[in-house]
Order: structure tokens, then C-alpha cells, then sequence
């Protein structure tokens, strides 16, 4: 990959830019991730992922790597998911009871299952994924500012060694 020169420029490697750098890695665009941070967070953060998401996992060719590192068995029995007006207020609607109650209610609908996965063992995954189909990304380096045309734009970065542009 161009050093200063990509289609897409991606800001930022949460769960929203891994994926979509994942995706579009997997499309054969050429990506690139740029993380001010100097690596994936390691915060555990969200946890949880729904049919729809395994479906999309699976597109991104993912689903059975989540699915393995999966430790949603810990969970499986105090999994209740309310509805309510504050933590210790009025509860306006009880989704699911226990975990067997989501699966039930979404099996008639997909055959993708649940996964457990907290976003500190997801990111890796999704990282890999895009970095194993010629998706990069570069850490400490943060977006300072950009100008559109109407063929592209021109991003300012600054990394380690200081300010750049870069063109996508
Ligand atoms: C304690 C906690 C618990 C949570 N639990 C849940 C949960 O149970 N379920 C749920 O659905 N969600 C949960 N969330 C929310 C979930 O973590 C976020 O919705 C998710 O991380 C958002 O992903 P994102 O990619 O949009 O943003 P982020 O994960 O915030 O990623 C954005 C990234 O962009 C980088 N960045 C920003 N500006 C620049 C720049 N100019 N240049 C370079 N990099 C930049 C940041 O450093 C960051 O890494 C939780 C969040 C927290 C904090």
C-alpha cells in the first residue's frame, strides 16, 4: 500500500472501523486505519452479540473465530434484559427472562446463534481479519483535519514522526 495514498481512510479502531475496514479489505478496497491510541483499546466494554450481528460476522468471515472464542457460557444463566424507566425504577417491558428465552424467540427467524465476546477479544479479531486481506492501520497517529474535492480527500495526519497528508 501507497504510503501516502489509499481509497478509503478509516478514523479510528473501534468496533466501527475494524468493521468497516474489515469489510471493505474483504471487497479488495485498499484501507487504511489510523488509531491515535498505540493499540486497541483494552477495555472489555460492550459484550453481547446478537443473531444479526453473527450474520454480519459471518459475512466478514468472522463468525466461527467469535464463535470459538466465545465465553458466553459464564453468562448463559443470568441473562435478563429489561426495559425499564432507571436501573431501580418502573420496568416497562421484559425482553428476555434468561438466555434460553432470546435464543427461542430469534432460532424460528436465523440459524445464527449468540456470542459473548467483549469488545477488548473482539477488536483483535476484527483487526486481523481486515490486516489478513490487505487492510492496514497505524497506531499513534491521529487525523488533525481534512479537505474535500470532488475527486477525494485530503487528510492531515500527524504520527510519530510528525504532520502528513494523506490522500483517499
Ligand atoms: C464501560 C462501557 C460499557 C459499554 N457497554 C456496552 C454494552 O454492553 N453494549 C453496547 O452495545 N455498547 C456498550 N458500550 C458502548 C460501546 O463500547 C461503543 O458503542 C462502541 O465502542 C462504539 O464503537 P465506535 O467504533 O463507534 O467508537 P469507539 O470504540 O469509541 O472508537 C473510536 C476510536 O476513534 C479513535 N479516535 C477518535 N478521534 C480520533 C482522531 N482524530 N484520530 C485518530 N483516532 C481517533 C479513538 O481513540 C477510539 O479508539 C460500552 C461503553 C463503555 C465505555
Amino acid at each position: 500500500m501507497n504510503d501516502h495514498e489509499v481509497d478509503v481512510l478509516v478514523v479510528g479502531a473501534g468496533l466501527g472501523g475494524l468493521s468497516t475496514a474489515m469489510f471493505l479489505a474483504r471487497q479488495g478496497v485498499r484501507v487504511l486505519v489510523v488509531e491515535r491510541r498505540s493499540g486497541l483499546s483494552p477495555y472489555p466494554r460492550a459484550a453481547g452479540q446478537n443473531p444479526r450481528t453473527m450474520e454480519l460476522l459471518r459475512i466478514g468471515g468472522v463468525a466461527d473465530e467469535v464463535t470459538r472464542a466465545n465465553d458466553i457460557r459464564g453468562a448463559q444463566g443470568d441473562f435478563v434484559i429489561r426495559l425499564a424507566q432507571s436501573v431501580r425504577g418502573e420496568v416497562l417491558r421484559t425482553v428476555a427472562e434468561s438466555f434460553d428465552d432470546m435464543v427461542a424467540a430469534t432460532q424460528p427467524c436465523t440459524p445464527a446463534g449468540w456470542a459473548m465476546l467483549s469488545q477488548d477479544k473482539l477488536e483483535p479479531i476484527l483487526l486481523g481479519q481486515a490486516q489478513r486481506h490487505g487492510g492496514a492501520i497505524r497506531f499513534d497517529t491521529r487525523l488533525v483535519s481534512f479537505d474535500q474535492d470532488a475527486d477525494g480527500v485530503t487528510a492531515r495526519l500527524q504520527g510519530p514522526g510528525g504532520e502528513y497528508d494523506l490522500r483517499a
